[in-house]
């Protein structure tokens, strides 16, 4: 397996001179926003990117545009060698086989395409090799009150399509998933457990290994939400054991439009596709069609190309600085953002508080202050948050607050740039009082 690739690892975080150094790489970032240099803690929804990577989709448009798996000309075939090249990349980055990867336009359609592939599974698509994905009524599927709508929704739908249960791990007053819940919960009758890798809202880190144990000893499917780990930290799919996982290419420096679902080869093989037609067929008469093995099989009509390409220069920019280097510099930020905020009168964390290990982000709700005053607050110093219930309204509602203002870090984030957050959340208060 190609996870044996690893070379050793280097875990010292970042420092402010290396991040001011590699910061000059994204010209998004070399700008005054009303009045002052634009701080952008809004990474956790959307990343910046590099000069390396808008210049890989700009060269691919440049010199190799052609659609890809056709036409015998020159450009053609360059075009799907970048492609496929960049598949292999994204492939060795999370520890997968090339075939297991597949192209989505974001983590919210691989969600979406396992949902579907399920379903058509229970109208008895897919044949006998699709066995596992069936549903019916009296089989349950298990996610969690922390997830993002992205990896509730489709399972609400898929549930409602086949008459299974949709039940969920509930989390502590820290964010925290109530394991022992999770130990009551996943049984025989559970086919699926969907859950995230890192809270979107908390920063939580959710104990992977745990809970796929819990799930495969019942004999159910794991689905990893990797959003906001792959951009974040060494991922390793294969060891980690998931039967499937999710990301978006826009929160790890790639533009928007490429997304990545992973699942296991022998898994994607029986699972029936969601969307059909051209690429991923191989004969097709007047009533009926045969498909490709996985990946094509998942890639109907014209692909992402110029977006794949540029997530893996964006992987190749990650891996250049050092994904553990990355993470540890985060930790070090996200632990630094919660201890200022938990020292504010008046501003609540959600999720844990100091000396939990977490990611690189924190939400807080500001005592009498609606988020999205917070947020106009911080931006008239230039200081980009994101505010709202951050696609997270179970979470929020368990937290007993509609909305929060969310500081979320990436590789060009400064300890300045968490200070002055901090400074600005100290100051609405007194502002707004
Ligand atoms: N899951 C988590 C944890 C996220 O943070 C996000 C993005 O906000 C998503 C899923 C959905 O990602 P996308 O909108 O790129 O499909």
């Amino acid at each position: 397996h190609p996870t044996d690739t690893t070379t050793a690892l280097d875990t010292t975080p970042l420092t402010d001179a290396e991040v001011l150094l590699l910061r000059r790489d994204f010209p998004a970032l070399k700008q005054q926003v009303n009045g002052h240099e634009l701080i952008y803690l809004d990474s956790g929804a959307t990343s910046q990117k590099p000069a390396s990577v808008l210049d890989a989709e700009r060269s691919f448009y440049e010199h190799d545009n052609s659609a890809v798996h056709r036409g015998a000309h020159t450009l053609a075939a360059n075009a799907t060698e970048l492609f496929e090249n960049a598949r292999a990349t994204v492939a060795r980055f999370v520890g997968a086989r090339e075939n297991e990867i597949v192209w989505t336009s974001n983590a919210t359609e691989g969600l979406n395409l396992i949902a579907y592939g399920m379903s058509n599974a229970s109208i008895g698509r897919g044949g006998a090799d699709a066995a596992r994905f069936v549903l019916r009524e009296g089989d349950e599927i298990v996610t969690t009150e922390g997830e993002h709508h992205a990896n509730l929704v489709p399972w609400q739908e898929l549930a409602a399509r086949t008459g299974a249960t949709l039940r969920h791990i509930p989390v502590d007053d820290d964010g925290a998933l109530r394991m022992d819940e999770a130990v009551r919960m996943i049984g025989s009758r559970t086919k699926l457990v969907a859950f995230t890798h890192v809270s979107n809202v908390t920063g939580v880190i959710n104990p992977v290994e745990e809970l796929v144990r819990l799930a495969h000893d019942g004999g159910a499917l794991v689905v990893l939400d990797a959003c906001q780990s792959a951009p974040h930290r060494v991922l390793d799919l294969a060891a980690l054991d998931v039967d499937f996982a999710v990301f978006s290419g826009h929160k790890m420096l790639a533009p928007t439009g490429i997304g990545v679902l992973y699942g296991r080869s022998e898994l994607l093989d029986a699972l029936p596709p969601f969307l059909t037609g051209g690429s991923m067929i191989t004969t097709v008469t007047l009533d009926s069609s045969g498909y490709l093995p996985a990946p094509q099989r998942f890639e109907a009509g014209t692909q992402k190309v110029s977006q794949a390409i540029a997530l893996a220069a964006a992987i190749d920019y990650l891996t250049a600085v050092g994904v553990d280097r990355i993470e540890a510099w985060e930790s070090h930020l996200g632990a630094r953002l919660v201890e200022g905020f938990s020292a504010l009168p008046g501003v609540r964390v959600l999720g844990p508080g100091v000396g939990v290990h977490r990611a690189g982000l924190a939400s807080v709700d500001v005592d009498g202050v609606h988020a999205h005053d917070v947020g106009q607050f911080l931006d008239d110093r230039g200081i980009a948050v994101r505010v709202g219930h951050h696609c997270a309204q179970p979470l929020h509602r368990r937290f007993g607050v509609t909305a929060s203002t969310r500081a979320s870090a990436y590789l060009y984030n400064t300890t300045a740039d968490v200070d002055a957050v901090i400074d600005g959340m100290g100051a609405v208060r007194s502002f707004f009082g």
